[in-house]
């Protein structure tokens, strides 16, 4: 017996799709389609592969409008944004057809006797389970490379972004991807995880790679475990915004409010915990609070909205629970703090100040618009509070001498750190984390050969 699943739209709280779970049978045909793809596609010349990338680039920027319309109606970014992610994964594909290539050639390597040469093979179906923040990013970022590489996907996304999911299998179609190249399966979520735990066992399935929460991922990888196979994991952070004393407070609190804000918050590398020198930080928290105050919150389909709903009601309620918790623990409420009173999921910028380690908001990643605010006396105390997380994700440090500032994050904890600037992800420079923000890396050169058999050949 199959069910439905259904989308609500976070900006009215009201239905606005169903779609029928794929049962049992229609798995396995997908697998079976996936691996008989599988020995197929690896035979492709590369630059056949990569040409249908270009495809798949060309016909994103041809449905532009409409993949940015669902993705708003799904999830509730603001549509600048949605049609911001469509042309970045556009260009991703660009650049991963144009510079893939190069990184998945044969190397030869001086190491007598005889002639030894290392390819770059692909593994067979990777299982892809991925979050709604990034709806067609994140899919895009893994699939690219590893299709790429000779490899074949399965797609297990997130429920409420169920309409993007079969929008994105239909432009891999749409640009000529052969039958079980990329498939996306919609799977209802109580059955995800036994559906999840057959697949990564199944001998079809090579590999698996999530992105979303630590529970998920811990289960994901421990299914691997089980099976002896690679699993990549990209999961929360609690990123820290380290602004020294010399930083040029409008540019730390214009990119503060930047990173705080995109999809509501709802980013894994958005800055969370914000430490700020001590002789700055009411200054800084009097500029943000002001700038947070300003923002336009609505319906992110309406033209000039820079706050859109948080996804889900139970994200809205996990975050208000945070918040309450961070005060109650002795953190003060600046600004925002509870759920606005009007249809959907929204809920302000919220600006907490004098939080202090152990407290929720410092300890827990906040999936929303919640700055959390602790003040540091000198350097060593700023790495000691950047560090005193078990995420490993992102970090920021901003102030006016590079150098200094370039020292303070080589001694903080992170898979990615950038000084003056937001980290943000880049189809030429690897991304993942470290701690239990996950492992493995996507993009660059070693994410696209992070699904690959990396072999040894000598020919004596
Ligand atoms: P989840 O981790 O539950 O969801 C992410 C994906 O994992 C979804 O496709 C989900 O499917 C799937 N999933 C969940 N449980 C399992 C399982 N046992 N086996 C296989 N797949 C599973 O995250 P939420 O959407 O509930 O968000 C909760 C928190 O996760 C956030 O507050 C944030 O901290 C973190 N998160 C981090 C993201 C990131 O970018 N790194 C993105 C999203 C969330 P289903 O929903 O059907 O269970």
């Amino acid at each position: 017996e199959t069910s439905t699943v259904t989308v609500v739209d976070p900006a009215t709280g009201e239905e606005r799709g169903s779609y029928p779970e794929h049962g049992p049978a229609q798995i396995e045909a997908a697998l079976a389609a996936a691996d008989a793809a599988f020995r197929d596609w690896r035979r492709w010349p590369v630059a056949e592969r990569a040409a249908l990338l270009s495809g798949v680039a060309r016909v994103l920027r041809e449905r532009a409008d409409d993949l940015a319309q669902l993705i708003t109606t799904e999830m509730g970014k603001p549509l600048s944004e949605s049609r911001f992610e469509v042309e970045k994964c556009a260009s991703a594909c660009e650049h991963f057809a144009e510079a893939g290539p190069a990184t998945l050639a044969d190397e030869t390597i001086d190491a007598a006797p005889g002639r030894s040469i290392v390819t770059y093979e692909p593994i067979g179906v990777i299982y892809a389970v991925m979050p709604w923040n990034f709806p067609l990013w994140q899919v895009t970022r893994f699939a690219g490379p590893a299709l790429l590489a000779g490899n074949t996907a399965l797609l297990k996304h997130a429920p409420n972004v169920s309409g993007t999911a079969l929008a994105l299998a239909d432009v891999f179609t749409a640009a000529g991807a052969p039958e079980g190249v990329f498939t996306s399966l919609i799977v209802a979520p109580p059955n995800v995880p036994q559906v999840s735990a057959d697949l990564i066992a199944d001998p079809r399935v090579a590999a698996v790679t999530l992105t979303g929460s630590e529970r998920a991922g811990a289960f994901v990888a421990a299914e691997a475990g089980r099976a002896l196979k690679k699993s990549v994991l990209e999961l929360g952070g609690s990123d820290p915004f380290v602004v020294l004393a010399d930083a040029d407070l409008d540019v730390a609190v214009q990119h503060a409010v930047k990173g705080r804000l995109m999809c509501a918050g709802q980013t894994c590398i958005a800055p969370k915990r914000f430490l700020i020198d001590a002789t700055v930080v009411d200054e800084f928290e009097r500029r943000l609070v002001d700038a947070l105050e300003a923002v336009r919150i609505g319906d992110g389909r309406e033209e000039g909205t820079q706050l859109g709903p948080l996804a889900r009601l139970d994200i809205l309620e996990t975050l208000e629970r945070q918040v309450a918790a961070t005060v109650e623990e002795g953190a003060q409420l600046k600004t925002g703090g509870r759920r606005l009173d009007r249809p959907g999921f929204f809920f302000p910028p919220t600006v907490l100040s004098g939080v202090k380690p152990g407290m929720t908001a410092f300890t827990d990643e906040t999936f929303g618009p919640v700055v959390a605010i602790t003040p540091f006396a000198d350097e060593e105390e700023a790495i000691e509070l950047a560090n005193d997380t078990r995420y490993g994700l992102g970090a920021t440090v901003w102030s006016t001498d590079t150098e200094r500032a370039h020292a303070v994050a080589r001694r903080i904890e992170s898979g990615a750190v950038s000084v003056n600037t937001l980290v943000a992800s880049d189809p030429r420079l690897p991304f993942g984390g470290i701690k239990r923000s996950g492992y493995g890396r996507e993009l660059a050169a070693v994410g696209a050969r992070e699904f690959t058999n990396i072999r040894t050949y000598k020919i004596a």
